[in-house]
């Protein structure tokens, strides 16, 4: 069996000689030893000013709406995952759904000023598969508008963006260390937010608004990450340039067999970008092709997602405007299996059952 992912495990004994640290000093959560040194790890290895290590991925764009003080509309994607529409409506604010650029799939600037209003208070935008959005453009916008820019980076650990993080982008950004992520605490995330009173904030929110045991700062709520997950991420980091050097094989591979296939697409990396190789989304022609080779290759125990299905704006409580780009390549999409041990065999059989289908 070949899934779209695989969860990488670290040796068992790896993490528990991490956990152990946790077992003797009788502390498991409340911001630990381990999620500190966690936290100094990933902020020397991204090269961020500031770092919240939280318990997943969401919490953080909710964490974000609340700290900006956002109200109103937000100007967002449709196509990501469905935690970036559904944060925006839990903080009670309306999603306004701007279509995505065909070539990069991130939300396609050119169309954004004209869906902004009198009650639009942000753009919450996805670096779709760790494609960078165009940031020099919508940072533009935002300083004209008076708009905030929370980067939904969920797929961004490790890239970069002109020899800088991609979290250095925006007024937050976020990411997720869940289990199907490349870098992963089993369930995690993060913040980062260059302002540093302003990540002071965030710091709050995350943490009930505690400041010290019996002071509080403002209303929160509890993201925090535990020793446990901590001590997962720290075994994981040890392997993640492994992980990234793996995964660009297989990246390069699938690229190079199929680039030259006609009537499929696959993602323009924006330049100057350097990806961390999560994702390998291909766009068939139409959902029939796409459902066919997902069927196809599901017979052979290979299992490529639909990812992101569907397109957030047809979501039954977002009421979004209709984007004709994101509704179809939501329904022509498929990640191909994409992991860092994944064999040159494998994909090469995943590649030919492609071709065939596509030659019928
Ligand atoms: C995975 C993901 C999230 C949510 O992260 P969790 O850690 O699962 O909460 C948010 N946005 C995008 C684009 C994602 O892929």
């Amino acid at each position: 069996m070949i899934t779209v992912t695989k969860t990488f495990l670290p040796p068992q004994e790896e993490y528990q000689a991490i956990l152990s640290r946790a077992w003797d000093a009788g502390w498991i959560t409340n911001r630990g030893v381990l999620v500190k040194e966690l936290e100094e790890k990933l902020k020397t290895y991204l090269g961020v000013p500031n770092i919240i290590a939280t318990t997943n991925g969401t919490l953080p764009l909710q964490i974000a709406i609340k700290a900006l003080g956002l109200t109103g509309e937000i100007i967002t994607t449709p196509f990501s995952y469905v935690a970036t529409t559904s944060s925006i409506v839990w903080e009670n604010c309306k999603p306004v759904f701007v279509d995505i650029h065909p070539d990069y799939f991130t939300i396609d600037e050119s169309l954004i000023e004209a869906a902004v209003t009198d009650r639009t208070t942000a753009i919450l935008a996805t670096h779709v598969f760790g494609n960078p959005c165009n940031v020099e453009a919508i940072e533009k916008i935002a300083v004209k508008h008076n708009l905030k820019v929370i980067y939904d980076g969920a797929h961004c650990f490790g890239v970069t963006y002109k020899g800088t993080s991609i979290f250095n982008f925006g007024d937050v950004s976020t990411c997720s260390f869940h289990a199907t992520k490349l870098f992963h605490t089993g369930e995690g995330g993060a913040i980062f937010c260059g302002d540093a009173n302003l990540s002071q904030k965030l710091y709050f929110h995350h943490n009930f608004g505690h400041d010290g045991p019996d002071k509080f700062k403002g209303i929160g709520i509890n993201a925090k990450m535990s020793e446990l997950q901590a001590a997962l991420g720290l075994a994981v980091f040890v392997y993640i340039n492994t992980l990234i050097t793996g995964r660009k094989k297989v990246f390069q591979y699938y690229y190079e067999r199929l680039v030259e296939e006609k009537n499929i697409r696959l993602l323009k990396i924006r330049p100057e970008t350097e990806l961390n190789y999560s994702y390998f989304p291909v766009i068939f022609e139409n959902e029939e092709v796409c459902l066919k080779v997902k069927q196809r290759l599901e017979k052979l125990y290979i299992y490529p997602r639909r990812y992101f299905y569907p397109s957030l704006n047809l979501m039954d409580y977002a009421e979004g405007d209709s984007c004709l780009i994101a509704e179809n390549y939501s329904t022509q999409i498929l990640c191909l299996p994409m992991y860092h041990d994944l064999s040159a065999e494998s994909q090469e059989f995943i590649i030919l059952i492609i071709q065939q289908v596509l030659n019928e």
